[in-house]
């Protein structure tokens, strides 16, 4: 159903192997975690466990060096099989921003443990409750004193926390007005959750339409130690902006998993459900609306293929991140709308998965960028068009 014919022979093992570890997660399991609201430990801890999560740490630090072609394949097959990869897609890009700005001592302290799994790096704690989307608004502060830094604030829609031991943190070092320039004056933290919580930090759950292990967190004289400090301070803002290329694509792809996913179930079970003494799929109105989906999805994937292959080549690829993110997040909001109508009142049953699915790929025309902010940066910087904002 893919471009999976133009693959390697690498990518296709890769592929069959998260098939074969899914299977092990079927539709049962997701349901009875998703009536709970509980964190899928075990399916986490087996994709840790095959390596998959450290798919782009490079070998030298104990990772799988693979490419991010590899790393795509991995979050699609993952969707693409009913499972949910958002209960730990960030453990394989969050680590980016450590990867390309933390110091060599950083590094070796961190990498190796992330890499095998020991340290989960997958809360990332960027978007605030008053500021939103305009990221450069931010009022958590980090205030240096001696060598700690003392942060006060508050994050919202932090993933994962609970389930992470390292949460890399975007707080305001320079108070805006004295910025040199307004892209200036924030800084990025690792900040460990271990030492944390109880001592600074307060986490409170948000429960939401679908199973995320989302939070609030709140920052009240929380100490980081200043060895945490990622880079330069000042400059966490171009830091964070860095790894959201890989974030776009590897979210991308998870999208195209999901649309396979919705589109192999809703041709089953077109041809097999028969009304009016024959197969739903046999009318136009049922199999126009599955092909439509289907080359909605062909197109947005290969704009992810597009995106992933300039990443791979240290090209820029923001525009091609961007909008592979956009279209592959249509084409799985397309394809679960669809397959919901294919199923008539089944579409609402859950067992059929189809419901749960269906909630937890609406998701992504907000998070972590939403369609608007998508249209709004082609706009202004492929386009030439005035910034809208
Ligand atoms: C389940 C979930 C998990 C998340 N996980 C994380 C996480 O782990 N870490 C993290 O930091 N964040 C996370 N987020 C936050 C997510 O990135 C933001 O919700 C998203 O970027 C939108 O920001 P906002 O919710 O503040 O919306 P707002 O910025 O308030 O925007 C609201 C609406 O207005 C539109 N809008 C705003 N400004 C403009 C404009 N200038 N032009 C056109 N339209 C505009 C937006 O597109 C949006 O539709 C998560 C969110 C959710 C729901």
């Amino acid at each position: 159903m893919s471009a999976a014919q133009h693959e390697s022979d690498e990518i296709a093992a890769i592929r069959q192997a998260v098939r074969a570890l899914c299977e092990k997660f079927p539709g049962e399991y997701w349901r009875a975690l998703d009536r709970e609201r509980a964190y899928p430990t075990e399916f986490v801890e087996a994709l840790t466990g095959a390596g998959f999560l450290a798919a782009l740490i490079p070998e030298q630090y104990g990772g799988s060096g693979l490419s991010m072609g590899a790393a795509i394949a991995i979050m699609e097959e993952i969707q693409a099989n009913g499972c949910n990869g958002a209960a730990c897609h960030a453990q394989m890009y969050v680590m980016g921003t450590l990867l390309r700005h933390g110091s060599p001592e950083q590094k070796q302290k961190f990498l190796p443990s992330i890499a095998r799994g020991e340290l989960r790096l997958q809360a990332f704690g960027v978007t605030e409750p008053t500021s939103g989307t305009d990221t450069l608004n931010l009022r958590t502060t980090a205030v240096r004193d001696n060598d700690h830094y003392v942060v006060n604030g508050q994050k919202i829609w932090t993933s994962r926390v609970e389930h992470s031991d390292l949460m890399l943190l975007l707080a305001r070092t320079t108070p805006r007005e004295q910025a040199q320039k307004r892209t200036e004056g924030l800084s990025v933290f690792l900040v460990d959750m271990r030492e944390a919580r109880g001592r600074g930090l307060t986490i409170r759950p948000i429960r939401t339409m679908m199973n995320h292990a989302t939070t609030e967190v709140f920052f009240d004289d929380l100490r980081v130690p200043a060895e945490n400090l990622i880079g330069r301070e000042g400059q966490g803002f171009h830091y964070i902006l860095s790894g959201m290329n890989a974030e776009r694509i590897l979210i991308a792809a998870e999208c195209i998993g999901d649309a396979k996913w919705f589109i192999g179930r809703a041709s089953g079970y077109a041809r097999e459900r028969n009304v009016f003494g024959r197969p739903i799929g046999q009318n136009q109105g049922v199999q126009f609306p599955i092909a439509r989906a289907y080359a909605q999805m062909r197109g947005a994937e290969l704009m992810v293929h597009e995106a992933a292959g300039l990443y791979e080549a240290g090209r820029d690829c923001g525009a091609e991140a961007n909008m592979a993110k956009l279209l592959a997040a249509d084409a799985s909001w397309a394809a679960a709308d669809m397959c919901v109508q294919t199923h008539g009142g089944f579409g609402f049953a859950e067992e059929f998965d189809i419901e749960r699915k269906f909630r937890e790929t609406r998701l992504y025309q907000v998070a972590p960028i939403s369609t608007n902010l998508i249209l709004s940066y082609l706009a202004e910087h492929v386009l030439g068009l005035p910034r809208s904002y």
